[in-house]
Formats: structure tokens, sequence, C-alpha cells
């Protein structure tokens, strides 16, 4: 079977993408080849922040493999956070700091529209491709809901009348930016 590495330290999405994968690739972690490196996020798209992952690797280990990046953008504030959703409001990533920041922000603006974008580049026997997932939704003004994580309890998905923290992880893969991005991938290697 043919092998190919997800850039991420983050066991959590390795797991959901094997998952996807049906057993068609063996998805290895970078723990997994022995890299514990932090691979730096610093470039102001997905897309870049998203490929640079993929080609640390690659150049490292000339191994077939993919990165991938999210955001949350926000309409009224110019699609910020952005690539800097994880730190919008400091180093110390806290998720409850940076929905409090969020609610600052958005506070009197009736526009509440944002989106959650992820970008998937992959390398694949030395070429190039990118996927993208995003989903749409609303900022509530207050928090709802116990699941997810990072913005989740603020992202009012109107479909099902849910914010993000309120759905199973079942429901939330099925329709989230990452599920679909994922899915574009699994897609493209099932016919490649
Ligand atoms: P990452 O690039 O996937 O690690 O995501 C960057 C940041 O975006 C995270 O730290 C979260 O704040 C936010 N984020 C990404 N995916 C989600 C999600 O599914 N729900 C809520 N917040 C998310």
């Amino acid at each position: 079977m043919k092998s190919l590495i997800i850039a991420s330290q983050n066991q959590h999405k390795v797991r959901e993408i094997r998952k996807m994968t049906n057993g068609m690739y063996e998805i290895k972690s970078l723990a997994d080849i022995g890299f514990n490196e932090d691979i730096p996020e610093p470039y102001a798209t997905l897309e870049e922040n998203a490929m640079t992952k993929a080609q640390t690797i690659f150049d490292r280990f000339g191994l077939d493999c993919f990165g991938e990046d999210t955001g949350l953008e926000v309409q009224a504030l110019d699609n910020a956070p952005g690539v800097l959703s994880a730190r919008y409001a400091g180093p110390q990533k806290s998720a409850q700091d940076n929905m409090t920041k969020l609610l600052n922000e958005l506070e009197g603006k009736n526009d509440r529209k944002a989106r959650f974008r992820t970008v998937i580049a992959l390398i694949l026997d030395g070429k190039k491709y990118y996927f993208e997932g995003k989903v749409e939704g609303q900022i509530l003004t207050e928090r709802r809901g116990e699941d997810g994580f990072g913005y989740d309890p603020l992202f009012f998905y109107a479909p099902l009348q849910k914010t993000f923290a309120e759905l199973s992880i079942e429901e939330k893969n099925n329709i989230s930016h990452r599920g679909l991005a994922i899915n574009q991938l699994v897609d493209f290697l099932t016919k490649i």
C-alpha cells in the first residue's frame, strides 16, 4: 500500500483522516516518520501555510505528503481572523480569549456573516495540488454548546439551527470545512 504523510502534529486530525481514506493509503503522521519539530505558519494565506507544511516534509524526506490550514473568515472584519485564527487574542492560543476578542470586535455590528475555510496542499509524485472546503455561518452574540473546539460555540449553522458546538462529531464532519476538504482529497486520490 502507498504511504501518504499528513504534515500535522495533531493526532485528532490524523485519526479523522485515516477513517476517511478507508485504507486506500497508509496515512502516516509526522510522529510515525520521526519528525517532531513545529512547522511555522508565517504566511498571509492559508494556501501558502498549507503548502509550506507539505513542502517542508517533501524537502526533508522526499515522500508524498499533504499539509492543511484552516481559518475563520468574518465578513464585517475584512475576513479576519483568517490565518491568525489560532492566535487571534495572542500567542497563548486560547479558544476562550479568541472568542471574547471576536465578540468585542463585532459588538454593535449587524453583519455577522462568517465562514470556516480549510485548504489542503498535496504533493504527490512531486506535483502540487490544492483542495478547499468552506462552510458558511453566523457569529452569535454569545456562546452556545459544549462540544467541538476553537470558535465552534459562536458559529451558528442555519441549515441545522445549531452552533458547531451543538453538533456531534459525525454531524460536524459531514458538513464542516475540514470534512469537505478531506472529501475532495479522498475523491482525487481514488480517481488518480
Ligand atoms: P488549524 O490550522 O486547523 O489548526 O486551525 C487554526 C485555528 O482555527 C484553530 O486554532 C481554531 O481556532 C480555528 N479552527 C479551525 N478549525 C475549527 C473548527 O472546526 N471549529 C472551530 N474553530 C476552528
